[in-house]
Parts: structure tokens; sequence; C-alpha cells
């Protein structure tokens, strides 16, 4: 590639998801010249795969229902998601993400992003989880809108290779863009851009060899920041924990029609006003129909009942958190859940729900039924569903004798259902980088870097953000901080 000339901003900031859009307003809100770079066409990331839950407390959705909660509980819950590696979390970073997250909240409410809820999601005391409508692109599109529309100055197809320094301080980055490579020099960077869930080299480093080889949901997630921040003697915390395996059932064989929605308000207020006054029976197929692109039956299944098995009609045993790692060396990657008329009652309503959906929150099997005709199938055999599958009969014949003979939930009352295929993905990868209260990237002996913070995925800093909501809440609220104290470092005078 050819060194073309360089650019100059105030502030740079790489990655055009959550919490690189996030940074980039506040920044320029702040009076700072800001350019954000995005290695893809689009901008998005993560942040538009997501579902797009947000949690929080004291929201205008939570005053309206009446509902008395504070950052203290909050606070209190998010570790109980944990479990055992709740002590591994940074509390700090807790305390920050609980006190900011309904200002944040209310932040992306102001540039016309709308949210349904709160929902419940136990063991959350109360119900905090709000989710974005349509969808999550609703975020990108309404940031990247506001963005533009104060001057951040947005180019796609720019990524962020290494960090330039002067005197041990971070002075911009060098990009591979369009026209060549080209040095960006700026007061500071903030470095948004996502986790390493795609990345062999990383996940085997901090995961496992296993772990490495199943594929990410997002393939654009190559924690190209955390290679960058390396060499200025950063570390990432954390770096085992992730989202998966996970098991996800294919997409729909057309592109979502939820994913088409355009989150105009017109069709925002239409969905918060079906989502609140319309009959279940009128709504669920109506907005399920729209939004069941990867969504991931809960673990839960597989202890009340539910047998997985592989293409083969094969049993796929492993305790249920280990189901997704197994998957991924069975042929074709694929599985499917088998149920029977009593595991599908007890999937049929709140609070067993067979996966987390956008805009009705929870979907059950009946909502499969009516929407996923491609991944659901019935029968009043089990040789009959085996031929609905193109399994040999007598392997899931077999498949079942074993699991009743193993399980106190037997598979044994008809009509027997089967969703699949699912598909094992990494969703994503906690382990961020070392960051301080003021999300500045940590270097040797974790002291500061001079011109350098880190937000999002990225700048996880430790942070245990398990439950829903948490990641994306992490996201905004730490771009936002980075971006405005990136602005104060580089001496803009705060608006
Ligand atoms: C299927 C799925 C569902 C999810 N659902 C939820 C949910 O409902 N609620 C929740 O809280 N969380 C959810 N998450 C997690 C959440 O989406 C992410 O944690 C969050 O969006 C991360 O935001 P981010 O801005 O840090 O990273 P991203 O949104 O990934 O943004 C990083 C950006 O940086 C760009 N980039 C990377 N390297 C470079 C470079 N070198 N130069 C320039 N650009 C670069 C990337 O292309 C990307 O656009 C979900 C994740 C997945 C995969």
């Amino acid at each position: 590639m050819t060194e073309e000339q360089s650019l100059s901003c105030d502030i740079l900031v790489v990655g055009g998801g959550g919490a690189g859009l996030a940074a980039a307003i506040e920044a320029r809100t702040h009076g700072a010249k800001v350019m954000l770079i995005e290695k893809s066409p689009e901008l998005g990331g993560t942040t538009a795969w997501s579902i797009g839950s947000f949690s929080a407390t004291q929201t205008p959705h939570q005053l309206s229902e009446g509902i008395v909660d504070t950052p203290d509980e909050h606070f209190e819950d998010m570790p109980k998601f944990a479990g055992p590696q709740a002590d591994r979390d940074n509390p700090k970073l807790r305390r920050i993400f609980v006190d900011n997250a309904n200002d944040t909240l209310r932040w992306l409410m102001s540039m016309g992003v709308e949210f349904f809820g709160p929902m419940p999601e136990p063991p959350h005391r109360k119900p905090r989880m709000h989710n974005v409508l349509p969808n999550s692109r609703a975020y990108i599109h309404h940031l990247g809108k506001h963005a533009q529309k104060i001057g951040v100055e947005i180019r796609c197809n720019s990524r962020a290779n290494k960090f330039l320094m002067e005197n041990g301080r971070v002075v911009g980055a060098r990009c591979e863009m369009p026209r060549g490579i080209t040095p960006v020099h700026a007061k500071a960077v903030v470095l948004a851009s996502g986790d390493y869930a795609a990345n062999r080299a990383l996940k085997a480093k901090y995961i496992s060899p296993e772990v490495s080889l199943v594929d990410a949901m997002n393939p654009n997630a190559t924690g190209d920041g955390h290679e960058m921040a390396f060499p200025l003697g950063a570390k990432v915390l954390n770096g085992d924990v992730l989202s998966g395996p996970t098991l996800r059932f294919i997409p729909p064989p057309r592109k979502s029609i939820d994913r088409m929605l355009p989150p105009w308000p017109i069709v925002t207020k239409f969905m918060r006003f079906a989502l609140k006054y319309l009959p279940d029976r009128l709504l669920r197929p109506f907005v399920l129909g729209f939004t069941t692109t990867s969504m991931a039956p809960e673990l839960d299944l597989f202890t009340h009942g539910a047998l997985l098995v592989n293409k083969n009609g094969e049993r796929i045993i492993a305790e249920p958190a280990k189901l997704g790692l197994v998957i991924a060396s069975e042929p074709d990657k694929i599985g499917y859940v088998i149920l029977d008329r009593d595991s599908a009652a007890r999937y049929s309503k709140w609070p067993n729900f067979i996966a987390t959906a956008p805009g009705v929150s929870y979907a059950y099997l009946d909502d499969f039924q009516k929407t996923r005709p491609d991944i659901f199938s019935k029968a009043d055999t089990v040789a009959m569903l085996a031929g609905a599958l193109d399994m040999p009969p007598d392997v899931l014949k077999t498949a079942v004798e074993e699991h009743n003979e193993d399980c106190e939930y037997k598979i044994f009352a008809p009509p027997f259902y089967a969703l699949g295929p699912a598909k094992s993905y990494v969703v994503l990868t906690d382990g961020g980088l070392a960051v301080d209260e003021d999300h500045r990237l940590l270097g040797e002996n974790d002291t500061p870097v001079p011109g350098v913070y880190a937000a999002g995925s990225a700048g996880q800093g430790g942070l245990m953000l398990k439950g829903h909501g948490h990641h994306i809440g992490w996201a905004f609220t730490s771009g936002r901080r980075a971006g405005r104290n990136a602005a104060r470092e580089a001496g803009i005078n705060m608006i």
C-alpha cells in the first residue's frame, strides 16, 4: 500500500459500533474535532448484531410503571449472574456502569432511540431489561445520523493497525484507508474496536484451542484494538470469559424483516403501542415473525427434559454449558433440540422460555411453531420425527431411550418436537483491556498510557457483564465517558 498524506483531528475514535459512536458524539459535543474510523464498509459492529437489550434502573420506563429501584440494588444483583466467576469482577467499573446506565439510556432516547420494557430477568430483583425497537440497528441509525449532523468525520473502510507514538504518548494511529496507509494524528485516541470472538490466536491463547475452532457470530470481531495495545504493555483481564460457544438457531431463510424494519418513529411508536395493548395472540406472531434471527435456546432446557442430537440423530452428551463446544465437532457443527409433550408444555409460558427475543423479550415453543416453520418439526412418534429430520429412525429412538435412562425428565409423551438446526457460535469474548476508572488504557505496571482510552468490549477492564443488557449498556456508557475524558485530556474547552 502506498503512504498517503497524513490527516489530523483532536480525537480519533477507532471503531464504529455502540461504544465508538457514543465516544465520538460526546467528544464532538464537547467541542473536539473528531474522526471516527470503521474498518467495515458500514457502521454497526457487534452492536448491530445484538438483540439490543439494555438493563438500567430509574429509567422513564421503570418510573412510569411505579417500579422503585436503585443503582445500589442493580450493583448487588449483577454478580448473581456470574455465579462462581463473580469474584473476578471489577467492582469499580461495575459501580460506574450502574450509576450511569440510566443517564445513558435517556441520552440514547434523546437521540430518537425507543425502548420497550422494562422486562423481568431474575435474579434481577426488579424488571430492568429494556428492549430497543424495532431492533439493534436503531442504535446505529440514530447515533450515526446524529454524529454526522454534529460534524463527526466518519470514515468507513478504514482500519487502524498501529499507534503513533511520541515520547511515550499516543498521538494517533496508522490507518489503512481506501487511498493507502495514512497516519492520522490526534491529541487522544479512543479504542472502541470490539472483542476478539473471531480471532483464533487470541481465543487459543486466552480460552482454549477447542474454542479457537468455533466460529464467531460476528466474523469482524477480530480484536484489532487488543493487538494494537499489546506493544504498549496493555493486558487483557478475564480473557477466558466468554459467551459461548453457544447454540443458536440458524437464521431464517429470507432476510429477517425485523432487520429491515426502519427505526422510524412511526414504526417504533406503533410497535410500542402494539407491544403494550395488542392481545398476545395477535402480537407475538407479528413481532416474532420478524425477529427470530440468531435466537439462542436457553441452557435450562437441557436440564429440564430437552435432548440434543446431531444431524444423524445421535445423542450429544455434555453438561448444558458445554453443549455449544461439543457440537462444534459434530457433523456440519449442527444439532437439533428434541422435546416431548410435557417438556413442550413447560416451555410454553413464563418463566420457562426457549430463548430471549427482540421485541417481545421471550419466545416460547408456540412462537417457533408459528413463526419459524423452517426450524420446527412435530410428529406423533419418534420414528416419524426422525423421518421429518432425515435421520435414521432407530438411531433417534436409541438416543431417546438413552436419555430416558439417564435423565429425570423423560421424553415419552407424544407429540414429539424438534427445533433446529442449531449451530455453535462464540457470541462474544469478555476479555477487555485493563483500564482505570477514567477509561484510560493501562500499560506497563498498570500505569495509564497518555493519550489513549478504551471503551466497550475493548475497554471492558475485567468487568463481568453476565445477564442480558449489560454489554450494550457498558458499550454506550463507557464510550460516552471515554469520549468526554479524551476531549478533556486533549485540552478541549469543555462546553
Ligand atoms: C448475537 C448477539 C446478541 C447480543 N445481544 C445483546 C443484548 O441484547 N444486550 C447486550 O447488552 N449485549 C448483547 N450482545 C453483546 C453486545 O452487542 C456487545 O458487547 C456490544 O455491542 C459491543 O459494543 P462495542 O462498541 O464495544 O463493539 P462493536 O459493536 O463490535 O464495535 C466495534 C467496531 O470496531 C470496528 N473495528 C474493529 N477493529 C477496527 C480497526 N482496527 N479499525 C477500525 N475499526 C475497527 C469493528 O468493525 C466494529 O464495527 C450481543 C452480541 C451478539 C453477538
